[in-house]
């Protein structure tokens, strides 16, 4: 099983995009995946046209059970999308509360990580999505994930929002003696400004090749898609957005050979 997180402390840079795109790609190709959505917001939830509200469980529900995770319960929580081999594990507003609720607890780190031990013979990936604050979610997700994958608009202000993330990495890196292998993405692209391609220039300048060596440009086509609730490449298989994502996904599943290994 590869576990990727997709983070970033920048809102709008194509976090929840990236998540659906490559677990579309992936489920197509029939690989068994599982989309963990935990955003409050629960835009990748809505995505899958689940409205996370009405849903009688959800990560929230995984969180809850702190020691007493069995695979059993987790899978209560789990929901079938209407995309072959791809499930969901919904967000709720209420996971916005865990912080203040369970925080302070010893092991509150590693719940995801212990949720996905019990997954392991279920799913071949499993793609976290991860709202853009440092709490106790982001902790959890960095600590189960093989590699983060950091979507960064290419504008000279999303490379202020990814300085950030980057001090983040770091710090949990310090406290928990864990090494992050990560890949920064150059998103929404647009080939017609030069602030496009000096952002570019710039990640490479910063983060040599830990920047995935091409960018997912702007593609009114991601909008459509999510609007039919649909995985960009089931919606619009030749567009160009989807075609940068099976090109991402290929660098990435060549990483994830050495990741495992
Ligand atoms: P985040 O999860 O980081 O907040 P989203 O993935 O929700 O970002 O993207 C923010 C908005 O930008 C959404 O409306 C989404 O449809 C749109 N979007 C994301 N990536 C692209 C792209 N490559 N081209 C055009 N629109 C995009
Ligand atoms: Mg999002």
């Amino acid at each position: 099983m590869v576990v990727w997180t997709v983070a970033n402390q920048k809102g709008g840079v194509g976090k929840t995009t990236t998540t659906v795109a490559l677990a579309g790609l992936l489920a197509e190709r029939g690989q068994r995946v599982l989309c963990i959505d935990t955003d409050p917001h629960a835009s990748l939830t809505y995505y899958f046209g689940f409205d996370s509200e009405e849903l009688p469980t959800s990560a929230f529900d995984v969180f809850l059970l702190g020691k007493e995770i069995s695979r059993d319960k987790v899978k209560q929580s789990i929901v079938p999308s209407e995309v072959k081999n791809l499930d969901v594990l919904p967000s709720t507003m209420a996971l916005a509360t865990l912080d203040r609720k369970l925080g302070s607890q010893g092991g509150m780190g590693l719940i995801l990580k212990r949720t996905l031990a019990t997954l392991e013979q279920d799913y071949d990936y499993v793609l976290i999505d991860v709202p853009p604050v440092l709490g106790v979610l982001m902790v959890n997700a960095l600590a189960c994930c093989h590699r983060v994958l950091i979507p960064v608009q290419t504008e000279f202000l999303a490379l202020k929002g990814l300085e950030r993330m980057m001090r983040t990495l770091k710090l949990i890196q310090k406290s928990r003696g864990q090494d992050y292998r990560y890949t920064i993405i150059p998103t929404l692209y647009d080939k017609r400004t030069r602030a496009s391609l000096d952002t570019y220039k710039k990640l490479v300048e910063r983060y040599g090749r830990s920047v995935w060596n091409g960018m997912i440009p702007i593609d009114t086509k991601f909008r459509d898609a999510s609007n039919q609730q649909l995985p960009p490449s089931l919606y619009a298989p030749k567009a160009r957005g989807v075609l940068a994502y099976q090109s991402l996904l290929t660098h990435l599943q060549q990483l994830a050979e050495q990741d495992l290994s």
